[in-house]
């Protein structure tokens, strides 16, 4: 199949530009290359693809993209995804998540192909007070700007399905790890501050440090959407997880043996407990719609990720 990746120089989609091309797809990536998109993430790619450095809120550029390439699925990663930032300008994720992605939805809709958007499992709010993870009809109660814009997204793509029949795919995946994603994220920061020789550096824990984030490999994420997608699942929305959670310094503890038993020497006095983060969920918690056992282990899976990490950051 001809697939449009939009955000495929990040970190999932870099793992799905991946999969897909291994899968004999013809792939088009879209990326505006921002801070966070990286063409290095798209070095040892299985066969050629080609790639547009553009903006998926500018129109015209992405009306000649689909123009020239008749796409049977668009898969959109495309995003402004660090919760921090969005709490210091919320704007840029608005922009492109929510007008980016209607821009890309519009086009969807004209040329008659199927729409898949990444969403998050952060839509469906904390999960702290829950006895089970939340499901997809559950309502959306989204805590901080960067969710909203997820949130409202998924609302824009729900109604283009109710209004103009458009045919879409909603992937609400948890907590992805795995390499090449941007340092600033808290497994490659953590790697890098443990090993790091500057003094100076120091990993910011947020508050008791006993937030649970559940942990899904991405290259199972990318193939879950793919085989979603090639199985003709359509009009559907589909929490995606392995299902493994951990209090994050439990996490950071995990990473420290890791990093000892191979030998590269953490140093855990880099941790240091700073102010929790404004609005901070204590805990995101999903029922996968996938099944569990799909997943990679997470120690096999982690062992994997700090190699990677430890490559690029010694
Ligand atoms: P990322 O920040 O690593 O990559 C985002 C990519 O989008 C970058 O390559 C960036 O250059 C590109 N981009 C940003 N704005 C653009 C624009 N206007 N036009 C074109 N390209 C643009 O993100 P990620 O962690 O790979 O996440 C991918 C998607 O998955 C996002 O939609 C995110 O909300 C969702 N998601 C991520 C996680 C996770 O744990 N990383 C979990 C759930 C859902």
């Amino acid at each position: 199949m001809k697939v449009l990746i939009t955000g495929g120089a990040g970190f999932i989609g870099s793992h799905a530009v991946h999969h897909f091309l291994s899968c004999g797809d013809e792939v088009i990536v879209v990326d505006k290359l921002t801070y966070a998109g990286k063409l290095e993430n798209l070095d040892d790619m299985p066969r050629p693809f080609t790639f547009e450095n553009a903006d998926i809120c500018d129109v015209s550029t992405m009306r000649a993209v689909f123009r020239e390439n008749r796409f049977d699925v668009v898969v959109n990663f495309a995003a402004e995804t660090h919760v921090d930032n969005s709490i210091r300008d919320s704007a840029p994720f608005v922009q492109t998540n929510l007008a980016g992605a209607t821009v890309l939805m519009d086009l969807a809709r004209e040329y008659e192909t199927l729409f898949c958007q990444l969403s998050t499992d952060e839509v469906y709010g904390d999960a702290v007070d829950s006895d089970i993870g939340f499901e997809t009809t559950d309502p959306l109660r989204p805590r901080n700007p960067y969710s909203v814009t997820k949130a409202a997204a998924d609302m824009m793509l729900l109604s283009y399905h109710n209004t103009f029949k458009q045919s879409y795919l909603i992937f609400r995946p948890s907590n992805n790890f795995g390499p090449r994603q941007h340092a600033e994220k808290f497994l490659p920061k953590l790697v890098e501050t443990l090993i790091s020789y500057d003094a100076k550096a120091i990993f910011p824990l947020y508050g008791d440090g006993r937030q649970v984030r559940e942990w899904t490999y991405a290259g199972d994420t990318v193939k879950a959407i793919r085989d979603t997608i090639v199985a003709g699942e359509r009009n559907r929305i589909l929490n995606i997880s392995s299902g493994f959670s951990l209090e994050n310094i439990e996490t950071i503890r995990r990473v420290v043996d890791v990093l000892d038993e191979r030998g590269y020497m953490a140093n855990p006095e880099r941790i240091k407990h700073v102010e929790d983060r404004l609005g901070h969920d204590r805990r995101y918690w999903i029922e996968s719609d996938i099944p569990t056992n799909a997943f990679t282990p997470f120690d096999v899976a982690l062992k994997k990720t700090i190699d990677h990490y430890y490559q690029r950051f010694a």
